[in-house]
């Protein structure tokens, strides 16, 4: 294991580069997992992060890829972790399973509860009520979830922007949902600042290649895919062309974002790893 493990240490030491994976459904979309981490490894990321489906849906899966990170790689495992849906002693359960497995890092989220949870019981609404839980334990490095074009959910950007601060206020550092103009990042770190937070604020890349499913994501998350990004990729058939642009749009993002000074970069792989190791090597960032 690394000597340095906690997400906010490494932030002070430096940038930090990471990817984000989710737990795989069946056998063989986990064997491409295993296949992505061996091939990201020679990257030497600062940290992996693995998601929780919301309401609990993925809770062994999330906690055997992030248990497994630490013991059988080298990388620093962060754990994604939505509290909507759940009771204090089953958090309580859970961040206990962490510390004892000696993982350092939370990433603390509200999560999107489904339909079919709607009735079962929580002692969670928000984001920023698990980070109480989790602060208490003294254990973590806390992370959360930071939307620059605004949360979907947020009346408007002075109220997402007050809440965030109050999570941040508490929390080590943000990790954001993707988007595609390096100004939505730069004005996000602007107003947090006149709130007075200075916390760490990473972007999340994510590389495009499948329009639609982007822009599926992308309209759940409140993000835009802009104009000039879906003409450049929708006439093209050929998937490897359309990974080429998406790489392309994305490494360019990257370079403007470490230019405008963000600490951080954060991948959201789709637990493939070309298109992150092509914008890598485009960012001169090297193999070990
Ligand atoms: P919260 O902080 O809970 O906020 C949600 C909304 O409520 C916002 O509009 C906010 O302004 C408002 N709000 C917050 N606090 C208050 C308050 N005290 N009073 C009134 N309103 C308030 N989802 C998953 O299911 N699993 C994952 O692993 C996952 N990983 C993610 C990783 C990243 C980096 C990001 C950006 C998102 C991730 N999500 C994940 C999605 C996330 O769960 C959703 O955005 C969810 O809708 C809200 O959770 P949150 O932690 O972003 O927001």
């Amino acid at each position: 294991m690394h000597a340095m493990t906690r997400v906010a240490d490494l932030l002070a030491a430096g940038r930090t580069f990471s990817f984000e994976f989710f737990p795989p459904k069946d056998d063989a979309t986990q064997l491409t997992l295993g296949r992505t981490i061996a091939e990201l490894e020679p990257l030497s990321p600062s940290f992996v992060s693995v998601t929780y489906g919301a309401g609990g849906s993925t809770r062994e899966r999330t906690r055997n890829i992030v248990t497994w990170v630490a013991k059988e790689t080298p990388i620093t495992p962060m754990a994604h972790l939505t509290c909507q849906g759940h009771v204090r002693s089953e958090i309580a359960t859970i961040l206990d399973d962490y510390a004892s497995a000696g993982i350092e890092n939370i990433l603390a989220l509200g999560g999107d509860v489904p339909a079919d949870f709607a009735d079962h019981p929580s002692d969670y609404r928000y984001a920023v009520d698990l980070l109480e839980d989790v602060a208490e334990t003294g254990r973590f490095s806390v992370g959360v979830a930071a939307h620059p074009e605004v949360h979907p959910a947020s009346p408007d950007r002075a109220t997402d922007r007050k809440h965030l601060a109050a999570k941040l206020s508490r929390a080590d550092f943000a990790i954001t949902q993707f988007f595609f103009e390096a100004h939505h990042y730069v004005q996000l770190v602007a107003e947090l600042a006149e709130l007075g937070v200075t916390k760490p604020v990473i972007p999340g890349i994510m590389p495009i290649t499948n329009i639609k499913q982007i822009a599926r994501m992308a309209s759940m998350s409140g993000a835009q895919v802009p104009a000039w990004v879906t003409e450049a990729i929708q006439d093209v058939d050929d998937p490897a062309e359309v990974r080429r642009v998406g790489v392309d749009i994305a490494s360019t993002l990257c370079s403007e974002l470490l230019e405008a000074g963000a600490p951080g970069l954060h991948f959201y792989t789709m637990n493939r790893s070309t298109a992150t190791r092509e914008i890598w090597a485009n960012l001169g960032l090297g193999v070990s």
